[in-house]
C-alpha cells in the first residue's frame, strides 16, 4: 500500500487522463475545460513542532482545486507518504465528486507528512493545531472559504482540534463551527457522518446490483446483496462501514486485506468480530478459521463478486489488472484503479463503480453538517416548533441536493417525526440513488463504456454551467 513521489505523479496523471476522456464528449469551450481541470491554488508550509524535547520540521499542504463554488471542501490526510501531486489529484477528485452529488462546493484536499500510528496524541494535537493556525494566518480556512474534513489517518478528534483552534482565533464568529466537518457530535458534528462514506458505498453498490442492463452476462445471480461474496481492502472508516452495511444486507465478507496481511474464509467473516480481533491482537492475521495471507495484495486477486478497495490509490494497476477476478470493483478509496488498469478491466468486462460517485457519501453528509452549523441548529434541544423549523431547513437542503421532491406527506413525516440520523440517512440514500441514475443516463445518451467517464462528464457539464453563469472575472 506504499506511496512515493512517483506514485503521486501516477495518480495525478490518471485523474487527468480520466478527465480528458470525459472532456472529449463535452461541447464546452476548450478554455473553460482547461480551467475546470486546473488546480486553482497550492499552499505548502513547513513548521516546527517540539516532539519529545526535539524540534522537528513538519510539512503540510492544502490544495484548493476549484473556486467555482465556495467554500472549497475536502479532507486532510495524515501520512508520511503525502506528496504534492497526490494531494492535487485528491483535490481534483473532490471537485468532481461534489458536482456528481450536487453538493455546492469546490474541491480541495490537504495533507500533513506525519505518521499518525507512531505519533502520540499530544504530538498529533500540536501538529493539527499548528497546521490549522498556518491555514488561518493565510485565510485558507473558514466556513465560506475552505472547509476541511477527515481523510486517511485523521478523524473526528483532529477535526475537533481544528474547530477549537479556529474558534480561538475567530472568537465571536457565530458560524465558526462550520470551518470544518466530521466533528464529534458533541462539538457541532452531525449524527451519521462517521459511517456516511461507507453507507454511501453500500447504497451505490446496491443501486448498481439493481441495474440488470449494465450487469447482463456478468455472472452475478439476482439483483440483491444476498449471498454476494465481497473482499474488502482496508478496515478503516470507509472499508469497515461499507463491509458492515453490505453484510447486514446479506452479503458474505470472504476476505479482508490490511497493511499487515490478509485473511480469507469462503464461509464468511463477521466484520465486527474481525475488527475487534484486529484491535485486540494488533493484526488481522490469525483470525478464527480464516486462512492467512502474508502479502495482503494477494487478496485483491482472489475470486469474489465484489472487490471493495477502501485503502489508498494505485492499488490496481497494469501489472495486476489481468489477475483480478471480481465482477464488480467498488471504489471506496480515492483512485484505487489506475488509468491503465481501467482499460484492461473494462476489456475484461469488469464493472468499476468509480470513486467520485461511490465514496461521495462522506462529503454529502459533510454538507448537511455544514448547513447545520451555519444555522446554529441543535437537534433535540429545542422546543417542538423550533425543532420542526430546523428540520424543515435540513429537509429543504436534502431535497435540493438529492434532487428528489418529497410528497407533502413525506415532508410532514420527516419534519415532524424524524430524528437527525434517519434524516441524514434518507438524504444520503436519495442522493446516491439519484446520482447513479444521472450518471447512467449520460452513459446511455453518449454511448459511453465506463461509469467513470460518464460520472466525470456529468460533473464537468454541471461545473461548466456554473462558469457560464458566472462569466470570467474581470
Ligand atoms: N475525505 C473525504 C473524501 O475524500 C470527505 C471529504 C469531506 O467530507 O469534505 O471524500
Amino acid at each position: 500500500m506504499g506511496n512515493n513521489h512517483n506514485e503521486g505523479k501516477r495518480f495525478l496523471d490518471s485523474v487527468h487522463q480520466f478527465f480528458d476522456s470525459a472532456a472529449s464528449y463535452s461541447r464546452l469551450d476548450p478554455g473553460i475545460l482547461a480551467q475546470i481541470k486546473a488546480c486553482n491554488s497550492v499552499y505548502k508550509v513547513s513548521f516546527p513542532v517540539e516532539i519529545d524535547g526535539k524540534v522537528e520540521v513538519v510539512e503540510g499542504i492544502r490544495v484548493q482545486h476549484s473556486h467555482h463554488k465556495l467554500p472549497s471542501k475536502g479532507g486532510i490526510r495524515y501520512s508520511i507518504q503525502v506528496d504534492e501531486d497526490e494531494v492535487k489529484a485528491l483535490a481534483t477528485l473532490m471537485t468532481f465528486k461534489c458536482a456528481v452529488v450536487d453538493v455546492p462546493f469546490g474541491g480541495a484536499k490537504g495533507g500533513v507528512k506525519i505518521n499518525p500510528r507512531t505519533s502520540s496524541a499530544k504530538t498529533l494535537e500540536k501538529v493539527t493545531r499548528r497546521f490549522a493556525t498556518e491555514l488561518i494566518k493565510k485565510n485558507l480556512i473558514g466556513p465560506g472559504i475552505d472547509v476541511p474534513a477527515p481523510d486517511y489517518g485523521t478523524g473526528s478528534r483532529e477535526m475537533a482540534w481544528i474547530a477549537d483552534t479556529y474558534q480561538t482565533f475567530k472568537y465571536g464568529d457565530a458560524n465558526a463551527l462550520g470551518c470544518v466537518t466530521g466533528k464529534p457530535v458533541g462539538q457541532g458534528g452531525i449524527r451519521g457522518r462517521s459511517e456516511a462514506t461507507g453507507l454511501g458505498v453500500y447504497f451505490g453498490i446496491r443501486e448498481t446490483l439493481l441495474d440488470t442492463e449494465l450487469l447482463k452476462g456478468k455472472g452475478l445471480d439476482g439483483q440483491t446483496m444476498e449471498g454476494k461474496r465481497i473482499i474488502v481492502q482496508g478496515l478503516g472508516n470507509v472499508g469497515y462501514h461499507a463491509a458492515l452495511f453490505c453484510q447486514q444486507d446479506g452479503a458474505i465478507i470472504t476476505g479482508i486485506a490490511e497493511r499487515e496481511g490478509g485473511i480469507f474464509d469462503p464461509n464468511g467473516i463477521d466484520i465486527k468480530d474481525a475488527f475487534k480481533h484486529r484491535t485486540e491482537s494488533g493484526s488481522i492475521l490469525n483470525y478464527k478459521n480464516a486462512r492467512n495471507y502474508e502479502n495482503s495484495l494477494d487478496l485483491l486477486e482472489m475470486d469474489c463478486d465484489i472487490l471493495i478497495p477502501a485503502a489508498l490509490e494505485n492499488q490496481i494497476h497494469k501489472d495486476n489488472a489481468a489477475n483480478i477476478k471480481a465482477k464488480i470493483i467498488a471504489e471506496g478509496a480515492n483512485g484505487p484503479v489506475t488509468r491503465n488498469a481501467e482499460e484492461i478491466l473494462i476489456q475484461r468486462g469488469i464493472v468499476i463503480i468509480p470513486d467520485l460517485y461511490l465514496n461521495a457519501g462522506g462529503v454529502t453528509v459533510s454538507y448537511f453538517e455544514w448547513l447545520k452549523n451555519l444555522s446554529n441548529v441543535r437537534f433535540g434541544r429545542m422546543g417542538k416548533r423550533a425543532e420542526e423549523a430546523s428540520h424543515r431547513r435540513l429537509v429543504n437542503a436534502i431535497e435540493s441536493s438529492s434532487g428528489k421532491s418529497l410528497s407533502p406527506q413525506e415532508r410532514a413525516l420527516l419534519i415532524q417525526g424524524s430524528d437527525e440520523i434517519s434524516l441524514v440517512r434518507s438524504g444520503l440514500e436519495d442522493t446516491m440513488i439519484n446520482a447513479y441514475h444521472e450518471i447512467r443516463d449520460v452513459m446511455d445518451q453518449q454511448k459511453i463504456q465506463s461509469l467513470r467517464t460518464a460520472a466525470f462528464l456529468t460533473a464537468i457539464e454541471k461545473i461548466g454551467v456554473s462558469y457560464e453563469a458566472l462569466g470570467i472575472f474581470p
